[in-house]
């Protein structure tokens, strides 16, 4: 059966996986989904004795059906080779009395790297043989952008505009988009926030005079955030080669259920999670941890998602996030797949800033999904103590996961052989707020001395990318309004394309 994608707000019209990469956002505004999600599963015991490579074509070819073998091997040879600075790509490893996933050992340090390694290959094998130019809009809160820079630099007929929230991204995030080379990409910072650049993103996505205008340029805009299945695909891949690493390590036996906690902003990571086990993974609990921006901690305890609240800049910028675009598919699921239902809450949360659900989807989503949430002080406090404690130096996104998983799930290690916390990023990218966390940051110390300081005291090295940054020549320095974004990704176009 071939897998088709349809808009979560509407299942008039389908269209094949490649199409859905390449548009990235459905033309209603709403995100694509297959239904074929719970029809299929994979097979557990043949993923238990494979490596990561191997599973990762099962995942894909399950859910990317219109892609052939080849292309899909091609793609992840391409996508998880020498880049990466383990062959096992995303190792577990042991941490107190639970694993850690370690997502963070691509080309950029975050585990973005997973999914933007992979989605040029994607779109490159789906615009095979099309005369057509795309450009990829995204909007990062801090490591997307490096990511997808990284990933579409310099492929001939794609190029890539980013932009992030001025001043809400760490140095080093910064820095490494600013220097970013290539002669297909721009960068810009806005002023405002994450969810400003995202709004204005998706509006333009939907702009259909703009769209004529690029059309006739024979040009097309799409996204790398995670709206675009092409990257909640490849992330899924991870849930079940750590489950597998987990049985061969002896940790767990074949069959037994395992529960993860997912440090969060955009519900991509963990709607994967959702997606794994909608594909007979054996999860028991998927966590949703937030920082103080704990919107959908709010809405895992009440039914009422409200965007009307104050945005908190905090030590975990990438998930400075109030609008979390993907929980709007697993509510998709949830509902069991009531477009109607979908197109009128995203409405509300549009026109009305907030929505609630029905008791019954509520039950629904919470007999899957516990939340929790850290502030910025839990979060050092738990960088201090893993480092204390355990010897592992972790990243504050990291660390948010950390300190939800020992408050919200003591009952779980009993019912469960295994935790699984998620470990998104290198703490190098967050240098200054890590060595502050450890209690060594003097006054006055910028982001590399602080790299040197934190490298120096903990015995560990930083990423030979990050240690790099401090030699490379800016390149981007322009910053505009939220209503400049359009302008500048048409000027991107022309200098680009032309
Ligand atoms: C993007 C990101 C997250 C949040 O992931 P979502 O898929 O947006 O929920 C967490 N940690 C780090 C380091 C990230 O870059």
């Amino acid at each position: 059966m071939d897998v088709q994608y349809h808009s979560t707000r509407s299942s008039l019209s389908s269209v094949s996986a490649k199409q859905a990469v390449v548009s990235g956002i459905a033309p209603d505004g709403g995100l694509f989904v297959s239904d074929a999600l719970g029809t299929k599963a994979l097979d557990l015991t043949r993923i238990s004795g494979q490596d990561f490579h191997a599973t990762a074509h099962d995942v894909l070819s399950t859910l990317l059906a219109d892609y052939t073998s080849e292309e899909i091997d091609e793609c992840i040879q391409g996508a998880y080779g020498p880049q990466w600075d383990t062959p096992a790509i995303t190792p577990v490893t042991p941490l107190g009395n639970h694993w850690l996933l370690e997502l963070f050992h691509g080309p950029t340090s975050a585990f973005k790297d997973i999914a933007l390694q992979m989605l040029p290959r994607l779109f490159t094998k789906a615009l095979a043989g099309r005369k057509r130019n795309v450009m990829i809009v995204t909007a990062t809160s801090g490591d997307t952008g490096k990511a997808a820079l990284e990933g579409f630099k310099d492929i001939p007929g794609l190029g890539v505009s980013v932009f992030y929230p001025e001043g809400k991204v760490s140095d080093i995030q910064r820095l490494q988009m600013t220097t970013q080379t290539g002669s297909n990409v721009a960068v810009c910072a806005v002023r405002g926030t994450f969810d400003n650049a995202q709004t204005e993103v998706k509006r333009i996505f939907a702009d259909s005079e703009l769209a004529e205008h690029l059309r006739s340029a024979n040009t097309a805009l799409s996204s790398a955030n995670s709206i675009n299945i092409g990257r909640l695909v490849p992330q899924i891949t991870y849930y079940f080669d750590a489950y597998a690493q987990l049985v061969r390590r002896g940790a767990i036996s074949l069959g037994d259920r395992v529960s993860f906690c997912v440090p969060t902003g955009n519900f991509g990571d963990v709607l994967a999670g959702y997606f794994a086990k909608t594909l007979g993974l054996p999860v028991d609990r998927l966590i949703v941890a937030s920082n103080a921006n704990k919107v959908l901690t709010d809405f895992i305890q009440t039914g009422t998602y409200d965007r009307r609240r104050a945005f908190k800049k905090t030590m975990s910028p990438s998930m400075d996030i109030i609008v979390s675009s993907n929980l709007e598919r697993l509510l998709y699921y949830a509902s069991d797949k009531d477009t109607n239902l979908i197109a009128f809450l995203m409405r509300n949360l549009r026109e009305k800033g907030v929505y609630t659900v029905s008791a019954q989807l509520l039950d629904r989503i919470r007999a899957i999904f516990d939340c929790g949430f850290a502030t910025d002080a839990e979060t050092a406090a738990t960088i201090r103590s893993t480092w204390e404690e355990e010897h592992v130096l972790i990243d504050p996104h990291t660390a948010v996961a950390r300190c939800v998983l020992e408050r919200v799930a003591p009952h779980l290690f009993t019912r469960n052989k295994a935790l699984v916390c998620l470990s998104t990023a290198s703490p190098y990218k967050f240098s200054s707020d890590v060595l502050a966390a450890l209690g060594r940051k003097p006054e006055n110390l910028d982001d590399f001395a602080c790299m040197d300081a934190l490298a120096e005291y903990t015995g560990t090295v930083p990423p030979i990318t990050l240690s790099r940054l401090r030699d490379n020549a800016i390149i981007h320095t322009g910053v505009c309004d939220q209503n400049q974004m359009e302008r500048f990704v048409t000027t991107a176009c022309s200098r680009i394309f032309s």
